[in-house]
């Protein structure tokens, strides 16, 4: 009798595999069965499954995990008319498959992104509590330290860990003149007590005040510890990671203890001068994030995550580097690197589907210097617990690809 071809959900034939975890890069299939990878094999008989998706010409990566986002809209006001996303727009619908919001909510207004956010997107949604306790509905989040509610904070924590990962605290005005270095401080008290990681936002964005130069170095070595991240590693920022034209020497001390450097393009936070500098003293960040908002996706800088790669791409770090940078490491940062952030048999089938597009592209900064590049990304589709999710039209009028000189 002959056998019957395994009846699998879904199977993605034809791409090139490029699972950075598993060191795999060839031209296989994977098939899905009941929301887990059942298989990456060459030839995968798909005659018994219920959908394909023939990826050819196409590179299928572990799902995309954007470790810094704003995706808490909806949250503060009825309307979207505000300066956050909706979960989805930052996360399948843009090709990414996890996304982490960075410090939107706080303690005291947690309960709407827990109990109403993440049940409802198709995105796998987490989020890091600012250290001010109303979020950023209440900007500048922290005057003084009656902005910081610790019990509440740590109880938020404590009974939502998978999806409350930590605190962020951002290093800006007027912040650091209230509290200094007892922000983040503050916030690590809360994470040695009740679990989780700080991520840290360097660089004074809203004032540049030298005092934020005085307290990175401590920031940096004193403070933040192994599983904490410093988000904005590329910042030409005052209070950054550049000093005087160059990168501290705090930066890779603080790398030698365990803390990630993560990237988060987003509005300000990035130029290509400093990033070159940082790149070229031989200081990689960890993770690629684009720190995207509603402003950022329309009128740019950030357009979006695989834009936000690309424009990294263009310092030399390699598309292969780059989604290592958004799957497998943000993976380890998150704590969920057992089953996501890698293509291996018996994980959550969380897949990226990806064009790499050869070309003329122009990436622009917040202050409107561009650098070209000749190569960009183009979600084609994401896929959440093993089912395909509709991709929106794009953040330009043409879709998803870059502007294109000539
Ligand atoms: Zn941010």
């Amino acid at each position: 009798m002959p056998t019957e071809p395994t009846s699998y959900d879904l199977v993605i034939s034809g791409g090139r595999v490029l699972d950075p975890a598993n060191n795999v890069d060839a031209k296989l299939d994977i098939a899905i069965s009941k929301g887990k990878i059942a298989a990456v094999e060459a030839n995968i008989d798909s005659s018994g499954s219920k959908r394909t998706v023939d990826a050819t010409g196409l590179i299928v990566t572990p799902g995309l995990i954007d470790l810094h986002v704003h995706a808490a809209g909806g949250i503060r006001k009825p309307s979207n008319d505000e300066f956050m996303v909706a979960p989805d727009t930052a996360g399948v619908s843009a090709g990414v498959t996890t996304i982490l919001d960075a410090g939107s909510i706080g303690a005291l207004n947690s309960g709407g992104l827990v109990n109403y956010l993440v049940p409802n997107a198709n995105t796998r949604l987490m989020a890091l509590l600012n250290i001010g306790k109303m979020g950023v509905a209440n900007l500048p989040e922290v005057k003084s330290a009656d902005d910081i509610n610790h019990d509440a904070s740590v109880e938020v924590i404590q009974s939502n860990p998978e999806i409350i990962k930590g605190v962020k605290a951002r290093m800006v005005t007027p912040g650091i003149q209230a509290l200094g270095n007892d922000m983040p401080k503050a916030a690590k008290a809360i994470t040695d007590e009740a679990g989780g990681f700080v991520m840290v936002h360097v660089g004074d964005i809203a004032a540049q005040d030298p005092l934020a130069v005085d307290l990175t170095p401590s920031l940096l070595t004193d403070i933040l510890g192994e599983g904490d991240v410093v988000t904005h590693t590329l910042s030409g920022a005052v209070g950054a990671l550049l000093a005087n034209g160059s990168l501290v020497s705090q930066a890779q001390e603080a790398r030698n203890n365990g803390v990630y450097f993560d990237v988060g393009v987003g509005g300000g936070n990035f130029t290509f001068e400093a990033a070159q500098t940082v790149i070229d003293s031989g200081f990689l960040p960890d993770t690629i994030s684009s720190d995207i908002t509603a402003m950022g996706i329309y009128a740019g800088p950030v357009f979006s995550l695989v834009e936000c790669m690309g424009k990294v791409m263009t310092l030399g770090i390699s598309f292969e580097d780059a989604i290592r940078m958004t799957t497998s490491k943000p993976a380890e940062i998150l704590g969920i690197g057992d089953d996501l952030g890698s293509l291996s048999v018996g994980t959550t089938a969380d897949i990226s589907i990806l064009d790499l597009v050869e070309g003329d592209f122009s990436f622009r900064e917040a202050s409107g210097a561009t650098k070209a590049g000749s190569q960009a990304i183009k979600p084609v589709m994401a896929v959440k617990d093993g089912v395909p999710q509709a991709l929106d039209h794009g953040p330009h009028p043409w879709g998803w690809l870059p502007v294109q000189n000539g």
